[in-house]
């Protein structure tokens, strides 16, 4: 998987059809991006969290509406994929049906692959943050505070130039410590604090391991080669 989809792309289908066919494309193209009206899907458990993931400020994800890669303003939360693709962990691949159809996302209600201004108009506006969702579980909240402090994507893009450009051992070593404690924090929450090991991409986003690539394929490697998680 090579970039996260925001949203659904404007022209995925080469010809639009009059009315929906049930093709399931738009399902595989990635599941929906949450909205304040999303809420309660989550509050009430009906959109477990163990089903979502974030994408933090900063990182890069591919805006299908404005086109290419883009680091996002705020969090985007969204609905995980299948395995190894971007098929929407609720869509029924047999039938070609949501399993959450009633209680679908804002964005699979309003889009029509058929007609894209709808979706258009809502793509980016409103979005929901974890904020809104854990900030009233204080020691969660105080988590992803510090998380986010140590391990943003700013910081970690500043020290990847400095790791390409300069004093190397240096920027090495601060950024396998940045690396290195979003690995730690997963892994103690799931050990010591029993947290289910799903959650822990919505909590923290997807682990920084994974995602460095963004930062090319030199600092990738790099960072791949030295990096040692404990067991
Ligand atoms: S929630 Fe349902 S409608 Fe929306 S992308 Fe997933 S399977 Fe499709």
């Amino acid at each position: 998987m090579s970039k996260i989809p925001i949203n659904i792309q404007k022209d995925m289908f080469s010809s639009p059809k009059s009315e929906c066919i049930r093709c399931g494309t738009c399902c595989k193209k990635g599941g929906p991006s949450f909205h304040i009206e999303d809420k309660p899907l989550i509050e009430k458990g009906i959109i477990p969290t163990k089903y979502l993931y974030t994408i933090r400020k900063g990182e890069l994800a591919h805006d299908n509406i404005k086109g290419g890669l883009i680091p996002v303003a705020s969090d985007i939360i969204k609905i995980k994929g299948r395995k190894e693709s971007w098929t929407c962990v609720f869509f029924n691949e047999a039938e070609k049906t949501c399993k959450i159809y009633e209680n679908r996302p804002l964005e699979c209600r309003v889009l029509k692959c058929r007609d894209t201004r709808e979706i258009e108009k809502i793509y980016d506006k409103n979005r929901l943050t974890r904020k809104e969702l854990v900030s009233g579980i204080k020691w969660i909240w105080d988590l992803i505070e510090e998380h986010e402090k140590r391990c943003s994507y700013e910081k970690t893009g500043r020290l990847s130039k400095k790791l390409e450009t300069g004093k190397t051992k240096e920027a090495l070593e601060d950024i396998l410590e940045v690396v290195s404690y979003d690995a730690e924090i997963r892994r103690l929450l799931v050990s010591k604090g029993g947290v289910d090991p799903d959650i822990t991409d919505f909590l923290f986003g997807r682990p920084l391991i994974e995602t460095i690539k963004m930062f090319g394929p030199e600092v990738q490697a790099k960072i791949i080669s030295c990096f040692r998680p404990r067991s």
